[in-house]
């Protein structure tokens, strides 16, 4: 619930210059202008389940991207059930976009990719919670390797340099070999994965799936004093979020999907912290990058 100037979930992933949206709660079109980002760069929205305080700020966003003028498709990934709450909307409201929404629906209890480009992929992560619920995993693809700016030799043709670039070795006219690949390049920049788990409760079936990703954001809805509260819920303690993390040998944490019982989050931070020492807590408008050298 919203509480404190928390607002619901919601979450910007930038790879690569893609920008994704992961989970659309109440003011997200707000928060969006707040922190000036150009909503328009956003094709892809995938929500994790239909749960009001992941997806009602999906209506307001659509509204004001028809009211602007959008023309790319936007493409919905979700659970069954998302098409028949938005195109009822749209049907009463009588103002259809003047771009194209395509709903994709997720695979129940199930793990597939469901975005795939020269980048990366995202795929699900079948998640337990009261109702169908997927969290998403994004992982970068393999990079070619750097050219070395300060190793490389003057007056190469375009199609050396293009050679080069594609992790051949340079060669002349006859085919003999000037020089390596490997002595006019950088090793490749880092593969990173983000991993987004929430709703959920606590569950180890997600393991492997999430083996060392460089970044996990876990739901850690309540404290372990209210652990009764959280089985009931299908949510997760920081105690559980943490506990993931540390077998999953993640490389850091982020906790968030705090319940309104608490106004200060120092102490659920403390929990995690004590399991898993890289907790951080997903504050509004906070940015986290993973570095890729
Ligand atoms: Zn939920
Ligand atoms: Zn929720």
């Amino acid at each position: 619930m919203p509480a404190y100037g928390r607002h619901p979930s919601a979450q910007l992933i930038e790879v690569q210059n893609r920008s994704f949206l992961v989970d659309c709660g109440e003011s997200v079109q707000m928060q969006l202008m707040r922190y000036h980002v150009n909503f328009h760069r956003i094709n892809h929205i995938f929500i994790s389940h239909l749960h009001g305080d992941h997806f009602l700020g999906l209506m307001g966003l659509i509204f004001t991207m028809h009211m602007q003028r959008r023309v790319n498709d936007l493409h919905l990934y979700s659970h069954r059930g998302l098409d028949e709450i938005i195109t009822t909307q749209l049907r009463y409201t009588r103002s259809w976009p003047n771009f194209k929404l395509v709903f994709h629906r997720l695979e129940k209890d199930q793990r597939e990719i469901i975005f795939d480009d020269d980048a990366l992929t995202v795929e699900t992560i079948p998640l337990t919670h009261k109702i169908r619920c997927s969290g998403f995993l994004f992982k970068e693809k393999t990079k070619p390797r750097r050219i070395d700016k300060v190793k490389l030799p003057e007056g190469l043709l375009i199609q050396q340099l293009a050679s080069l670039k594609k992790g051949d070795d340079v060669r002349d006219e006859s085919g003999r070999i000037l020089y390596k690949n490997e002595d006019l390049t950088l090793p490749p920049r880092k593969i990173r994965q983000y991993a987004y788990c929430s709703d959920t409760a606590y569950n180890e079936r997600i393991l492997d799936q999430i083996h060392r990703v460089n970044l996990l954001y876990h739901e850690a809805t309540f404290m372990t004093d209210d652990e009764a509260k959280a089985r009931e819920t299908q949510h997760s303690t920081g105690k559980h979020a943490a506990t993931i993390a540390l077998k999953a040998q993640a490389e850091r944490l982020i906790i968030g999907h705090f319940s309104a019982r608490y106004k200060e989050l120092g102490p659920l931070l403390e929990e995690a912290q004590k399991i898993f020492t890289k907790t951080l807590l997903a504050i509004e408008g906070e940015t986290f990058s993973i570095d890729d050298q």
